[in-house]
């Protein structure tokens, strides 16, 4: 006898590939139909518009109730959650509100309210999250922009400021094309890619141009950035930092304090060592570091066989210092090298692989630390 238990226990079945939980404990089906003939309609409401995967999960959950012995004709209708109902959905699959344990005190977290000095997002909900690195090359703005693109694709509202002012690159990375635009107050309006909303230097200068801000342009240039832009509502917002422990860095971590930080490095003792100093300046400027990722972990040959090219361990042994959690290892990958170039961030790619599994797997424990 068909009815909406034996119905909702077969959904249990279809999970979603992103959030890994099943469809219906994420109060993903709104609505479920059934006729006596044997037909049924569900609604499923997907986490995000234009999921990237809604034909996946829309085929598996039309072959899950065609298994069943009752049902002969089986329509889907797909629709959007709301703010409240994606809440409800993440709440779901990663828990509750994470709280610091007493073991590893920590300044409070979450909210910017009276902490930045980011003009459009005070007093709103926004997490605040910087990517740092204790030198140059380790894949920090590469892990900044897939970790955008991921946290949109988990349906959050994304914005990123590409503060890497002197090897900006984030314009490139999303393929953002064509100069700043602004609004009548003439504040600029943030370029819009792969569901990220993304201010960078690159609205200004051609990459290619050399960039010699000396101090006062410098100061004024992050001004600009803190204080005249329309940024949109947001659940995040992501920082690339400029790399390094220098006074640029120091400068844009006091003027943040209390922001998030997140620090890549590769496994390799000595990119851990230097990561480990810019640790120290977030430490020095009150910054809460929510953990460490490892990039360019290893490499997977054609054949399967694992080469860690640049040594193991490094990212652990960097968070253990820290005593905080790795969050990731992201692999080497063509993949990654070519997305940036081509402005197509792997993790906005609907199939994803090994590395776009890793940042997302990454995102989603981001979303856990700062317990959104
Ligand atoms: P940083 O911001 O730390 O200077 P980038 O993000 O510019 O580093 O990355 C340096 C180079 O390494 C770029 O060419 C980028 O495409 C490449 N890269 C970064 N991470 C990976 C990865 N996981 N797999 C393959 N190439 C990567």
């Amino acid at each position: 006898m068909l009815d909406q238990q034996t119905i909702l226990t077969k959904l249990k079945t279809v999970k979603d590939p992103e959030l890994q939980h099943n469809i219906v404990d994420l109060h993903m089906v709104r609505g479920i139909n059934l006729e006596a003939s044997g037909q049924v309609s569900v609604e499923i409401a997907l986490t995000v518009a234009g999921c990237p995967l809604h034909e996946q999960i829309e085929t598996e959950v039309r072959q899950a109730l065609l298994d069943l012995p009752d049902v002969n004709q089986v329509s889907v209708h797909l629709s959007v959650m709301d703010a409240g109902e994606r809440k409800q959905a993440f709440s779901a699959a990663f828990g509750a509100r994470t709280t610091p344990t007493a073991t590893r005190p920590s300044p409070s977290i979450g909210p910017l309210a009276g902490q930045a000095k980011i003009q459009g997002l005070a007093n709103s909900q926004t997490s605040m999250v910087a990517v740092a690195s204790g030198k140059g090359g380790v894949g920090k703005s590469t892990v900044t922009a897939n970790l955008a693109v991921a946290l949109s694709r988990l349906g959050f509202r994304v914005g990123l400021m590409d503060l890497d002012i002197y090897g900006f690159s984030q314009g490139r990375l999303f393929g953002a094309s064509g100069g700043a635009t602004s609004d009548d107050q003439d504040k600029i309006r943030p370029w819009n890619y792969h569901g990220v909303s993304l201010v960078s230097m690159g609205m200004f200068v051609r990459e290619d141009q050399a960039v010699i801000w000396r101090g006062p342009m410098l100061g004024k240039m992050m001004d600009q950035f803190f204080q005249d832009v329309v940024w949109p509502e947001l659940d995040f917002l992501l920082i690339d930092l400029p790399p390094g422990t220098g006074d640029v860095a120091l400068n844009i971590a006091q003027k943040l304090p209390n922001a998030q930080l997140v620090l890549v490095t590769t496994p390799q003792a000595v990119a851990t060592h230097v990561a480990h100093r810019a640790a120290e300046v977030a430490t020095r400027a009150r910054q809460r570091i929510v953990g460490v990722i490892e990039n360019m972990s290893y490499l997977i040959c054609p054949h399967g066989e694992v080469l860690r090219i640049f040594g193991e361990g490094g990212g652990q042994s960097l968070a253990d210092e820290l005593q905080v959690p790795l969050l990731g290892q992201i692999p080497i990958e063509p993949e990654v090298r070519q997305g940036s170039d081509l402005g197509t961030p792997v993790t906005s790619q609907t199939k994803l692989g090994e590395a776009g599994q890793a940042f997302l797997a990454v995102a989603q424990e981001i979303v856990r630390a700062v317990g959104r």
